[in-house]
């Protein structure tokens, strides 16, 4: 009802590119998650675009990415005209391996590649381990971003998501922890200079003059009528986030003997854009979706390939060492349950669940 009233006000308006919802809810983004700029834009894709636009990074520039995530991540970094450089999970979080990422930065210099940043992503809404992170990218003098398409409203030593990196993307996709009714995304960072290019990118790279132009950018804009959906949205997340943290501790009490249940670590809370559990090796993982389906539980796999064996990634470079042996395991082996409290378990007895997760 609030939604349908916002939308009417968008629609007497008229001020359907850059009306004053998009700028309120910048302003309240940013007041949200403590960060001095949010930027809106079009897409998280287009987010991770713009801010490696704004990083100037090239051709020989390496930025350290995740193998097991969506593709936006790496393919934001080869649009933007670097080399991406995938780097190993940890089977615990599902999160970046502070380890592989230091073979992946020696892996690049043997490659001749300059390392410039890394993309750390918040998979399943569990922000990574920035603290071992940051000591890698101090240490080589990379950048940081994070990739927060599903974490937004998340925490990690008490601050929340938009401050933990320079630069921290999110997405408003409709399925992410605070969706729209379309494509979203933003940009979150303490830097006015990045944030500044990136404004300006939004609006193919133009000046402070209509039509002329600083930088070569794209047409990278939120929708006004996506932000008077998000505003509202806005206005309920702190529940919305407390729904979903009560639905993971459900599934944890039912799941907890038969799968391997998600770890939050101890620095960080999640707000659950996936609950992926680790089913154990002996399992057929198509065996035990049939079973949940039959039980009225569609599950999914986020994700089924990781970005470094599919067609359009496989030539670029990964991490020596262990290689990406994580990634490839957690990718046969992860299994997510719907966060729509609708389809929580407890309905099922205990029978018909060991049911479900029974040696075939
Ligand atoms: C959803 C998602 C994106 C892309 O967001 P879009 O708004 O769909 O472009 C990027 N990275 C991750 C990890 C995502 O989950």
């Amino acid at each position: 009802m609030l939604i349908r009233q916002a939308l009417n006000r968008v629609l007497e308006h008229g001020q359907f590119i850059m009306g004053p919802e998009v700028y309120e809810l910048e302003k309240q983004l940013g007041a949200y998650c403590g960060v001095k700029q949010a930027i809106s834009c079009s897409s998280g894709t287009d987010a991770l675009w713009l801010s490696l636009m704004a990083l100037d990074v090239k051709k020989d520039h390496a930025v350290f990415v995740p193998s097991f995530t969506f593709a936006a991540t790496a393919e934001a970094v080869v649009l933007a005209g670097a080399m991406p450089v995938f780097v190993d999970s940890l089977e615990t979080t599902y999160n970046l391996d502070p380890v592989s990422l230091e073979q992946a930065i020696f892996e690049a210099k043997k490659l001749g590649l300059a390392p410039k940043g890394v993309v750390a992503v918040d998979l399943f809404g569990q922000p990574a381990d920035y603290d071992a992170i940051r000591a890698i990218t101090q240490q080589h003098g990379l950048w940081l971003i994070a990739d927060a398409a599903q974490s937004f409203g998340a925490s990690y030593n008490a601050q929340l998501v938009g401050t933990l990196a320079d630069v921290t993307t999110t997405s408003f996709f409709p399925t992410k922890p605070l969706g729209g009714y379309g494509d979203g995304g933003a940009v979150f960072t303490n830097s006015d200079r990045l944030a500044s290019t990136i404004k300006s990118l939004r609006v193919h790279g133009q000046s402070d003059k209509p039509y002329e132009y600083q930088y070569v950018g794209i047409n990278g804009r939120l929708d006004t009528i996506q932000a008077a959906v998000l505003l509202e949205k806005l206005a309920v997340f702190s529940e919305t986030v407390q729904t979903r943290q009560n639905l993971a501790k459900a599934y944890d009490e039912s799941l907890s003997t038969l799968v391997k249940t998600p770890k939050v670590i101890s620095q960080a809370t999640s707000v659950w854009a996936q609950y992926t559990v680790l089913l154990p090796e002996e399992l057929d993982r198509s065996t035990v979706m049939d079973n949940l389906k039959n039980l009225g539980v569609t599950t999914r796999i986020y994700y089924p390939t990781p970005l470094h064996l599919q067609a359009a990634y496989r030539h670029f470079p990964r991490a020596t060492g262990a290689g990406l042996a994580t990634c490839e395991m957690l990718s046969n082996r992860v299994l997510s349950f719907p966060m729509n409290s609708s389809h929580d378990l407890t309905q099922l007895t205990q029978r018909d669940l060991d049911h479900c997760f029974s040696v075939i």
